[in-house]
Order: structure tokens, then C-alpha cells, then sequence
């Protein structure tokens, strides 16, 4: 298999110093060792690769590609190309880092070992745990295999199925259309409403909306936890007569019959709930990736446990993590992961100085939910799901400069800047745009623990 093989890129030369010898065998050796190279990964490897010798930064990666996955919601609408959302990971992994590409299978934190998918094992001084999450559409039955049979099935969230997305969009001709939330942890989980959103749009403007049933059936309670953006989306909703469903978990899909099954989270019995559907967004169940979960790091719920604002790990002082993967209780996004880099990237420094981890992340997320076609709500918000907001204008309300900073700008901060460890997040911005009064707005009810659902 391809990637079964390891690849080390850019450390031929540099092998001596990777390596410390021990009597029986070479080993290798990193200062830091950063596993995964998406949003969050590689942004740190850069950060610390520029301040360290060459060849004492490892990243543990096995992708080719890598992607900026905000895009797919365009793509599944046709308003984006999905070659344009990769680049090959040899272009954003950091030149002075030694990328070893393959899968970390192992975690042995007491020895400071990490086991490759190729059995060699990696010692580290300190470790960087960013591997996102995994798609487990084979948790509900009939999926993934439904996919390659059913040309009505779609889903934004991976790379094959955001290709089937258009086309199912296009060739529905009306009846009941299903968008699914499921009851894990997602990231972005803003994306399913804004793909249906984009289709309903469509599905106006070539005239047969009245003959669809749009319905959003998310197993969350509440359409969103932050109060202020739940107001306006609640009035989309409305407005383009979309049925929402609380508490509705998918968990099978007949193909052959066209029905999809969810489970009713709200029934004090297991009960089910029957849907004939015309067309089916799937949003698949997530969880971190199996060697991650199955690994000493998780908590219960099965993400690597950390400090919510320092973000090291609660056992392994040398452990940090950031991204989808930490158990972080807030939105998982590429935004919070960019946030999460600068806070990191300090409490890093600090116990690499034999000093204590000192920097407090409040909780920042954010996502630009797209409404229609040329308008967009940026919501922000900070661990109190309370808004964040960087501009002194109501995010909330729909507007067509947003839309055009998600279009437009955010894909080049994230290429040119986050990726490169430049990109903290928008603070310095918001502080500057509310002329140094930098905070949350505390006029909104709000609940307690989001545990990355929003
Ligand atoms: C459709 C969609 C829309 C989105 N929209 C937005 C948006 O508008 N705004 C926003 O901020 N965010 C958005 N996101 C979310 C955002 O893409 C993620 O939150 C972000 O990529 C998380 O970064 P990460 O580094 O934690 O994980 P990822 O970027 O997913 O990277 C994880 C990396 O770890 C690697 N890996 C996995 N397992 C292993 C292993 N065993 N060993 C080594 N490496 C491994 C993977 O190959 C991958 O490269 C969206 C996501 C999707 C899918």
C-alpha cells in the first residue's frame, strides 16, 4: 500500500541529527513530533520548525493532499471546483521538518513512543496530537455502500460523496429532501445548513420548490447553542419553509427502498422514526481516528484529553493537542483550531523552558454560515457560547460582505497564513475594530456546555 510505506521528506541529509544512536539500534528522535499535518497541525510544525534546528521537528502524516475542507460546502453547490480546495501536502508541510508519511498507529506516552503503521517506533521530547476526526458513515447501516448505488445520496463532509453532491441536487425533481445532523461531536457542524440552504435556492430557481419537503433532521435539541445566531437561522428556516426535526439521530438508510431511519432521541423507548426520502445529505457520525481513540490519551468520550485553556494534557505534561481531535468543549472548526495555535504554541514554549503552561484560550470558534447564495452570518463566539464578534456590525444579520470575506479572503488567510503559523485568529483584529474593547457580548442566554456539537 502507499501509504504503508514510510517516506522521509526533506531529512536524507539531515538523518545524523534526527537520529540518536543507542547501542543495538538507530532510533529516531524528534523534540517535537506532530501528528497529523490539516488545519492545526501543520500551522504548529511551522510555528515551532522556525525556531528549532532543522531536523528537530517530525510530522507523522500519511496524506498526499491536503485540503482546505471549509470549500466542499461551495463545491457540493457548484459555486467552488474541488481541485481547487488541495494542494499537495509537500507544499504546506514546513521544509525544515522531517515528514514522515505514514499513519501513527501506537501511542506509548509513558516511554515517549509513537509506533508507525510501518512498526518503526518514534521517540519524542514533546508531542503534538492534530489529527482531526474520522468519518464513520458505516456506523448507520446501508452506508457507505448505499453511496455507490443510490444517486440521491450526498454528503459535503468527504471527498468522493461532495462529488455526487451537485449532481443529486440537480436531478432531484421534488419530493422529500433529507439533511441529517448526527449525535457525535462534527466539525463545522454550520455545513449542513448551508448546503441546504444552497440547494433549496436551486431547487427555487428552477421552479420546483413547491414540489419539495425540505427537512433538517439534526439530533441536537436546538438549531444552534449560541442564542443571537439561533434567532436568525430560525428565521431562514421559516422563511424558506424548511421543517426542522429535533432529536433525530439517522441510523440506516434503505436504498432500495428509499427510506431513511432515525433514531427518536427524545423517546423514553427506542423508538424509530421512518422518512421515504428524493434526496439524502448525509452527515456522518465522527470520532477521532481509531489509533487516537483506541490510544491512552483519550477521556471517556474518546478525544485526547486536555486542559481547556492550556491545552496540554491533563496526565502527560509533554502532550499537548489542538484541533478536532481535543476534547476541547467548543465548535470544532479551522478557526478554533488557527486560535488554539497561538495559545499552544506559548504553553509549549513555556514547559520547553521548565516553566508552567500560562496562556488561557477563552473557547473562540467560528463559522461563516452561508444562507444564500451571496449572503452569509460570520458567527463567533467563545466557550459561554457567547458572541465573539470581530467586527462592529451585528454578525448576525445576513450580509453579502461576509459572504464575500468566506468566499474570498478566508481561503487566502488560511493558505498564506494559518498554514505557515502566522494566523492566530482574528483577536488583534476585533480589539483594533472595537477600538480595544475586546470581549464577549453578555446580553445573550446561552447554555453551558456545547461539547463541539455547534
Ligand atoms: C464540509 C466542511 C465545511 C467546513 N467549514 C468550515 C468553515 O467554514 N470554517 C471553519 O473554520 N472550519 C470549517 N470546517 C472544519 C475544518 O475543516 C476542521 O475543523 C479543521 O480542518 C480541523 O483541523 P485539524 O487539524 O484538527 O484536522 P484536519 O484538518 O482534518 O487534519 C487532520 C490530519 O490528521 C491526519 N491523520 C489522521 N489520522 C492520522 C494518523 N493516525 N496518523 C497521522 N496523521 C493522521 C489526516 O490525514 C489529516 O491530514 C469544515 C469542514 C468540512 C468537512
Amino acid at each position: 500500500m502507499k501509504h504503508a510505506k514510510l517516506l522521509v521528506v526533506n531529512c536524507v541529509k539531515r538523518v545524523s541529527k534526527s537520529f540518536s544512536t543507542s547501542p543495538f539500534s538507530l532510533q529516531r528522535h524528534y523534540k517535537i513530533l506532530v501528528v497529523g499535518a490539516g488545519s492545526g497541525g501543520c500551522s504548529i510544525a511551522h510555528k515551532f520548525s522556525s525556531k528549532l534546528k532543522a531536523g528537530h521537528v517530525g510530522i507523522i502524516e500519511p496524506s498526499n493532499d491536503h485540503f482546505y475542507q471549509p470549500m466542499w460546502t461551495l463545491v457540493g453547490a457548484g459555486m467552488a471546483n474541488l481541485a481547487n480546495s488541495g494542494k499537495k501536502m509537500s507544499k504546506v508541510i514546513p521544509k525544515k521538518a522531517d515528514w514522515l508519511q505514514t499513519k501513527a498507529m501506537a501511542f506509548d506516552p509513558d516511554k515517549c513512543i509513537v509506533t508507525l503503521e510501518t512498526g518503526e517506533q518514534v521517540h519524542y521530547d514533546y508531542l503534538v496530537m492534530a489529527t482531526g476526526l474520522q468519518l464513520n458513515y458505516d456506523k448507520i447501516k446501508g452506508l457507505p455502500e448505499g453511496f455507490n448505488t443510490d444517486p440521491s445520496l450526498c454528503s459535503v463532509y468527504d471527498y468522493n460523496f461532495v462529488q455526487k453532491t451537485l449532481p443529486a441536487i440537480q436531478n432531484f425533481k421534488g419530493g422529500n429532501a433529507i439533511f441529517t445532523l448526527p449525535n457525535t461531536p462534527i466539525k463545522c457542524s454550520g455545513a449542513p445548513q448551508q448546503i441546504m440552504y444552497l440547494a433549496d435556492e436551486m431547487w427555487t430557481e428552477i421552479g420546483i420548490r413547491d414540489k419539495a419537503n425540505i427537512y433538517y433532521n439534526s439530533s441536537l435539541p436546538v438549531i444552534f447553542y449560541v442564542q443571537k445566531y439561533a434567532d436568525t437561522l430560525l428565521q431562514v428556516l421559516d422563511r424558506r419553509s424548511i421543517t426542522v426535526n429535533y432529536m433525530r439521530n439517522l441510523i440506516e438508510v434503505k436504498t432500495y427502498t428509499r427510506e431513511a431511519i432515525f433514531q427518536k432521541l427524545d423517546s423514553p423507548r427506542e423508538e424509530t422514526e421512518s422518512f421515504k426520502y428524493d434526496f439524502l445529505h448525509v452527515t456522518p457520525p465522527m470520532s477521532t481516528p481509531d489509533p487516537v481513540r483506541e490510544s491512552p490519551l483519550v477521556d471517556s468520550t474518546g478525544f485526547v484529553d486536555v486542559d481547556k485553556e492550556t491545552l496540554q494534557h491533563v496526565k502527560y505534561p509533554n502532550i499537548f493537542a489542538l484541533g478536532d481531535c481535543s476534547n476541547v468543549p467548543t465548535s470544532k472548526t479551522s478557526a478554533a483550531a488557527a486560535t488554539q495555535g497561538g495559545y499552544l504554541e506559548k504553553n509549549l514554549n513555556a514547559v520547553m523552558n521548565g516553566k508552567q503552561p500560562f496562556a488561557k484560550y477563552d473557547g473562540y470558534s467560528s463559522c461563516p454560515v452561508i444562507t444564500s447564495r451571496g449572503k452569509c452570518i460570520l458567527v463567533e463566539f467563545n466557550y459561554d457560547c457567547l458572541p465573539l464578534e470581530t467586527f462592529p456590525f451585528n454578525q448576525a444579520k445576513e450580509r453579502r460582505s461576509m459572504y464575500l470575506l468566506k468566499k474570498n479572503i478566508i481561503p487566502q488567510i488560511y493558505w498564506h497564513m494559518m498554514l505557515r503559523g502566522l494566523w492566530n485568529g482574528p483577536k488583534f483584529l476585533r480589539k483594533v475594530m472595537h477600538l480595544g474593547m475586546d470581549g464577549p457580548e453578555k446580553d445573550y442566554t446561552h447554555s453551558k456546555d456545547i461539547k463541539g456539537t455547534n
